[in-house]
């Protein structure tokens, strides 16, 4: 996920504490197998959307899949490993270029001045270009949207005139008051983009242990890497698979489902997600694999008319998706809505109509 559902997120769900502040309630230190341990967000709709990472101790080394989101989360990740291990980090894997995986791989790069920093080749590109770039402007567009939340608070109502009551007045001073210790934390990143790039596969072996680094097709974005342990039967499948509710912005809904059947088929027991909790079958991935199947499909039909892209995506009806995530969960059928029938049917429809707009991120 990235910081552009920041503020979306925000106002969906029931406040945590301050992003600014980790507690170790947060999250758990999880062990796969040996020397693996996974730092694992306790609740992956929280209210700054935060990446999980992946520690793999080696004889002499560690590899690290993922580096967060705010710099505070970042640090208490090293300090957890720090508790694990005295060992160096020597490689961090970035799965993706959205910003709750990268945004900490400056802390790395100062924790450990050797570290080199792998990721797939349009990952650097996209890291830098649409991470790095606009992230000043980006914050500052977030800066100036909580005004508007002020207002309602001077007033008593919201846009449409209908009076906040207490609980969302609380909910909103809460809010705001996290924003704005986030906002200046998010400025603050000294970012370290990938020094070793890779397009297709980089195997580390690392005495008994190897590690590889796969990239399995476009799906999430154009460069997303999962991280293979075929011995310890573990993988970690960056946002190609993200629990409870998929996030689909910028992505490639036609040749993802098969992305998913790749990873599937690797001989692993354990799925370590980036958001959400590891899972020991495929029932979730296969669900989210359907889901993006019928988005394509349904897509390519409402495409095939002479209708505009908006009213175009007024014809693809996910409701029955949605409860089949989300339940009777309000927050979670919002998140439905945002993070996948807004972002995903609008794109797959200009991508089916092979609209240039559509394509921006392809692929090398
Ligand atoms: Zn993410």
């Amino acid at each position: 996920m990235k910081t552009a559902a920041l503020l979306i997120a925000a106002l969906l769900v029931p406040l945590a504490a301050s992003a600014g502040r980790v507690s170790n309630k947060d999250y758990d230190i999880v062990t796969l197998a040996e020397g693996v341990h996974g730092f694992v967000w306790r609740d992956p709709s929280a209210q700054v959307i935060e990446g999980n990472a992946l520690f793999i101790v080696n004889e002499r080394d560690v590899v690290v899949v993922d580096t967060g989101l705010m710099p505070a989360s970042t640090r208490r990740m090293i300090e957890e490993l720090r508790r694990i291990t005295d060992k160096p980090v020597s490689f961090v894997v970035n799965t993706h270029w959205h910003d709750d995986h990268v945004n900490g791989n400056g802390i790395y790069r100062d924790a450990y001045p050797g570290v080199a920093i792998v990721a797939h080749s349009n990952t650097r590109t996209d890291h830098i270009e649409q991470t790095i770039g606009p992230r000043q402007a980006n914050l500052d567009k977030n800066e100036a949207g909580l005004a508007k939340y002020d207002e309602w608070l001077a007033r008593g109502t919201d846009d449409s005139g209908k009076p906040i009551d207490e609980a969302r007045r609380k909910r909103i001073v809460d809010f705001l008051a996290s924003a704005r210790a986030d906002i200046p934390a998010l400025r603050s990143v000294k970012d370290s983009p990938a020094d070793v790039t890779i397009d297709s596969r980089l195997v580390l072996e690392r005495g008994a242990r190897t590690i590889e680094i796969l990239h399995l097709g476009l799906g999430n974005t154009r460069g997303d890497l999962v991280v293979f342990l075929p011995k310890e039967r573990i993988v970690a499948t960056g946002d190609l698979l993200v629990y409870p509710i998929p996030f689909m912005f910028g992505s490639y809904y036609d040749t993802w489902p098969e992305t998913l059947g790749k990873l599937s088929t690797l001989p692993a027991d354990t799925l370590f997600l980036m958001h959400g909790a590891p899972q020991k079958d495929r029932a979730y991935l296969e669900k989210v694999q359907a889901l993006l199947r019928d988005i394509a499909a349904r897509s390519k039909v409402a495409a095939a008319t002479s209708l505009s892209v908006e009213e175009a995506a007024k014809q693809v009806d996910l409701k029955d998706w949605q409860s089949r995530f989300a339940g009777e969960n309000v927050m979670r059928q919002r998140e439905f809505d945002a993070f996948v029938a807004q972002a995903a049917v609008p794109r797959a429809i200009r991508q089916a109509r092979k609209e240039e707009a559509a394509f921006t991120q392809q692929v090398r």
